[in-house]
């Protein structure tokens, strides 16, 4: 009997050495709070295993922590890529990314990506279309510390119309996959895009991503024609509220953008042709804009080379240009923003060369910052857990050089990554 206490003691006493040995204290030389724009100087974060359990400017730091010294740095909370595609991006071969290749090849390479992702600062990305459930395979194996990348919250497969945006147009009618239909995510009328959202519900979708327009990277004719009916739309949004889960719309077009925003989407993606009546209703709606206003310049200046139809960069063209133009009225009107990229159209870990163009069309320096910080974490559900660096919160933290609320393009050279209370990247230490 006296032997099984002393067991029970020594083992309490070992655990007490594992968990204070896990306890991290962060010197910030200067920390962004993004929920209220102010520096604060001087601060120390604790972290125990991979919660932060205290900031402040006089915390007594324990004395067997392990000190991260960024007293020369600015430190903010990890960021976030609300629209990300992080399981491939164009090889510079179009017709091989679309013929030659198939999901395994994907999946043998998506953990480069997430690497890089995660590097670049982004310790959280929302996941919005990815083939064969790939994207399902990257969040778990992540999460179980396999591979390394971003926390993701994925939407499986892009659920798009019969010729649409989703769907494989320009070629042979007598091409065809060999896989289940559902997993083609095309589907047609309400009863079809339900049983559609439950397939990607049952194998992994955390949230619900649909093409409510036609788009620009692929071979139909129009950008920005709804593909749905208004009473599709309704359904597949409706159908993924029963399942508690969120819907986003890939929407280019002004009317398909309204109708999107009136069946009850959480983000409407792209946005790029909204008029004043949809900026309204995404107001009255609390509807998040999710634009991805930098990779028009990669499309223009690389796409031609990646052998991209020319039809396709017409389109860009195009629609790059209105995009910017009325993200600006949209940001202005004070349309609720959440910094979404679309990385995989363009090199995955440059990501946050979209907070240049973001302060450039109409957010403040602050704004673009809070779009991939605390608005992100909004929209992903994830406002708890992450999106600031306060009390309770996940460990996830990065840090630069320099203050990016001067030169919010300091962001594209993120010098250290906490994620999980995990350090990825220092480049910091001297
Ligand atoms: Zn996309």
């Amino acid at each position: 009997m006296k032997l099984k206490i002393f067991t029970v003691l020594l083992l309490g006493m070992i655990n007490v050495t594992l968990a204070q040995t896990k306890v991290k204290a962060i010197k910030a030389g200067r920390l962004i709070d993004v929920v209220s724009g102010e520096v604060l100087k001087n601060q120390i974060i604790l972290i125990d295993s991979n919660i932060i359990v205290n900031i402040g400017a006089n915390l007594t730091i324990p004395k067997n922590a392990e000190i991260i010294d960024l007293s020369n740095a600015t430190v903010l909370p990890g960021l976030i890529d609300c629209h990300t595609h992080i399981t491939t991006q164009p090889s510079g071969d179009y017709y091989a990314d679309i013929f030659r290749k198939t999901p395994m090849d994907y999946a043998v390479t998506a953990h480069i990506f997430t690497k890089r992702t995660l590097e670049a600062g982004f310790t959280a990305c929302r996941d919005v279309g990815a083939a064969a459930f790939v994207d399902v395979a990257v969040r778990n194996a992540i999460n179980n510390g396999e591979i390394v990348g971003p926390r993701l919250k994925v939407a499986t497969l892009f659920i798009g119309s019969t010729g649409s945006h989703g769907d494989l147009n320009g070629f042979s009618p007598f091409l065809s996959w060999q896989f289940p239909k559902q997993m083609s995510g095309v589907a047609d009328g309400v009863d079809e895009l339900r049983k559609q959202v439950r397939y990607n519900i049952k194998y992994g979708a955390d949230v619900i991503k649909f093409g409510a327009s036609a788009g620009v990277l692929s071979e139909e004719e129009s950008v920005g024609a709804p593909q749905f009916t208004q009473e599709e739309m309704n359904a597949i949004v409706d159908e993924a509220k029963i399942w508690g889960r969120k819907t986003c719309a890939h929407a280019h077009g002004t009317q398909a953008i309204k109708m999107a925003i009136k069946a009850g989407v959480a983000s409407v993606e792209h946005g790029s042709f909204i008029d004043e009546e949809g900026i309204e209703l995404m107001k009255q709606h609390g509807t998040y804009l999710v634009a991805d206003i930098y990779n028009d310049d990669y499309i223009l200046s690389e796409y031609g080379k990646l052998g991209y139809p020319q039809k396709i960069i017409e389109k860009e063209r195009l629609v790059g240009r209105l995009q910017r133009e009325n993200f600006e009225k949209a940001a202005k009107a004070g349309v609720k923003i959440a910094f979404g990229s679309d990385a995989g159209v363009y090199p995955h870990g440059w990501n946050a060369k979209q907070f240049f163009y973001m302060v450039k069309f109409g957010l403040s320096p602050l704004q673009a910052i809070q779009s991939a910080t605390i608005n992100a974490a909004d929209l992903l559900d994830w406002k708890d857990k992450i999106g600031s660096i306060s009390k309770g919160k996940f460990a996830d933290i990065i840090a630069v050089e320099g203050n990016p609320l001067e030169n919010v393009s300091i962001l594209e050279k993120v010098k250290f990554v906490m994620k999980d209370g995990i350090t990825y990247k220092n480049e910091l230490k001297k």
